[in-house]
């Protein structure tokens, strides 16, 4: 479902679009990143299976800066794992349903710069691919996720911050209340994506 609205959405726009509105599949441009697609299994917060495939899209402009900032991370001997990139609205409209409230999920109304294309769900690890500490778990709705929250042992906060310098260096900021989403500078300019 979502590879055939990826596809619609590419076939429509190649022509008459820059290309920096185009979805492109994250690893066509950074190949050896490490995913942990949850929604595309039952466990996430919502305890069912969202996506029907595991393979990330992005809008170009997003995907290369995660190249970016995958090099930064392995320059320091470590790597990037994305848990979530492009999401469609109907989807948010799902979550919307479960989870109403906006410290924690964008109101479909307005939009979440997921469902542009724009925003980053992710994590550090190291050379082997075993996460860093973050102090929570993805998507824990809870004061110690958010990623103002200091009241966390000093190795926590300094993970946290090196992800933060990474991402800020490539150009994405984070979010508040979730220590793991970075938005793209300029999101504003991209539009929302449905099925
Ligand atoms: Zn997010």
């Amino acid at each position: 479902m979502l590879s055939f609205l990826v596809l619609a959405v590419m076939s429509m726009t190649f022509e008459t679009e820059p290309r920096d509105t185009v979805l492109v599949r994250i690893h066509d441009v950074v190949p050896d990143l490490l995913t942990d697609v949850r929604y595309a299994t039952s466990d996430n917060f919502t305890k069912r299976i969202l996506y029907t495939s595991d393979t990330l899209y992005a809008r170009r402009a997003m995907a290369e800066q995660l190249l970016v900032a995958q090099r930064d991370a392995r320059s320091r001997g470590l790597q990037l794992k994305v848990y979530d990139a492009y999401r469609p609205l109907s989807i948010q409209r799902l979550m919307w349903s479960i989870i109403p409230d906006e410290r924690y999920v964008a109101d479909p109304a307005k939009g979440s710069r997921h469902n542009r294309g724009c925003a980053l769900d992710l994590t550090l690890c190291d050379s082997n691919g075993v996460e860093l500490e973050m102090g929570t778990g993805y998507d824990e709705f809870t004061e110690r996720a958010a990623a103002t929250y200091l009241d966390l042992p000093e190795r926590i906060l300094a993970n946290r911050r090196l992800l933060e310098q990474i991402m800020n260096a490539a150009g994405f900021d984070v979010l508040p209340s979730e220590w793991w989403h970075f938005d793209l500078r300029g999101w504003e300019n991209f539009a929302i994506l449905n099925e």
